[in-house]
């Protein structure tokens, strides 16, 4: 692949395709990116741009049809293509089969049921009205959680029910219903694998949820959990690769109850937001793995040589438009701090802009500084709509 006329494909130019890139580009790796956004963050980066649908079997069938090699950075693609790609003989990871699973909550819970992953106890309806009557005959009990069967993402498409009159706003989708978990902590744990068969994973991450907003508040790097977690933990991440028989990485999130049980949440078959401090932590970043593992390369080490906190750059309640961003050259003056902007043009109200790792020895030093950095930079548009 280094220095050859031959062709990763990656299906998906957001600001994950665009991380990737920053490695591809330092081996010399041809690349080829296909994203409907004309402004897709990895558009710059790649060697080809193609614009077009993720989701539309034609578009992504022919987009593949010059790749060697085929990887994904978001999940909601179209698989079938995917699948005929590979069928015709190129090398697609993670493979079309696990992609599909992953991308509906229901399969994905059913498949953790039926290889006994501890995960919380779950039942499937067609929609709204469904639920509700899944509800009166008893088959489910408040307080339960609603989350959209596909599309979910970033705490979209999941609706808590804690009370009778949750259940008049719930989403009329086909959901997987849960049971509600007593969550102590969340931590996710990433795995990465090669087709030669070697498997290593990350010390987990914290997970540091807001629960207003149902958004990321900061990320610690490594967690603090006891090591019989962490073990547990990194164990099942590298058991869940394996059954699944992905290639690149599988990042894994659990929840700790308040009894210290590890309970699996979700996974996704591609770098992760838990995992962007990698780059600044890790001998190897979530992004080089990934690739070592799409191509069939060496696993990189996953040392942590020093610890970080991250948080996500999200754009300001109450703007939409031109991005400007308030304050970082401020957060620049400061040691540790690494800035990454994913080249979003436009803002929106909680849109991922960027985000900001703080790498420093001491984790209770760098929670505080990414804390005190999440203070001073502000995204905003040119002409906010409170105006
Ligand atoms: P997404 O794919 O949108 O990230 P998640 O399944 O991770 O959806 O849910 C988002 C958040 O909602 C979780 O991080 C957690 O805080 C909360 N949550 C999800 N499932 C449960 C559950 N069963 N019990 C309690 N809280 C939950």
């Amino acid at each position: 692949m280094f220095s050859q006329k031959k062709k990763l494909g990656i299906v998906g130019g957001g600001q994950l395709g665009k991380m990737l890139l920053t490695k591809t580009n330092q081996w010399d790796i041809y690349t080829k990116v296909l994203d409907p956004s004309e402004n897709a963050p990895s558009r710059s980066s790649c060697t080809e741009f193609v614009q077009g649908s993720l989701q539309d079997f034609d578009t992504v069938y022919q987009f593949g049809q010059d790749c060697d090699y085929l990887t994904i950075e978001i999940e909601n693609v179209n698989t079938e293509a995917l699948q005929k790609l590979e069928d015709e003989g190129k090398i697609v990871h993670p493979r079309p089969g696990a992609i599909a699973l992953i991308k509906d909550k229901g399969l994905q819970k059913q498949f953790y049921a039926k290889h006994n992953f501890p995960t919380s106890p779950f039942e499937l309806f067609e929609d709204k009205a469904d639920i509700l009557k899944g509800w009166s005959s008893g088959k489910i009990k408040i307080p339960f959680v609603q989350k959209s069967r596909t599309d979910g993402y970033d705490g979209k498409g999941v609706h808590v029910v804690q009370s009778e009159s949750d259940l008049e706003t719930m989403m009329d989708v086909p959901s997987m219903v849960e049971e509600m978990v007593d969550i102590k902590e969340e931590i996710s744990v990433i795995a990465a694998r090669n087709s030669s068969g070697q498997v290593v994973s990350y010390q987990p991450t914290a997970m540091i949820v807001n629960h207003e907003a149902n958004l990321l508040d900061v990320l610690l790097f490594p967690a603090a959990v006891d090591t019989y977690i962490e073990d547990k933990a990194r164990k099942m991440a590298e058991e869940l690769i394996e059954k699944m028989d992905i290639c690149g990485l599988l990042a894994v999130e659990f929840f700790i109850s308040k009894d210290d049980d590890l309970i699996l949440n979700e996974v996704a078959p591609r770098p992760h937001n838990s995992g962007h401090q990698t780059i600044e932590s890790c001998n190897t970043s979530q992004f080089e793995q990934h690739l070592r593992g799409v191509l069939n390369l060496p696993l990189g080490h996953t040392t942590v040589h020093l610890p970080s906190a991250m948080i996500n750059l999200l754009g300001a309640p109450g703007h939409t438009g031109d991005v400007v961003y308030e304050g970082l050259n401020e957060v620049l003056a400061k040691e540790g701090v690494h800035i990454h902007i994913y080249g979003k043009k436009q803002t929106k109200p909680y849109r991922k802009m960027g985000h900001i790792t703080v790498a420093n020895s001491n984790l209770e030093q760098a929670n505080k500084i990414a804390l005190w950095v999440k203070e001073q930079v502000q995204i905003k548009s040119h002409q906010p709509i409170s105006q």
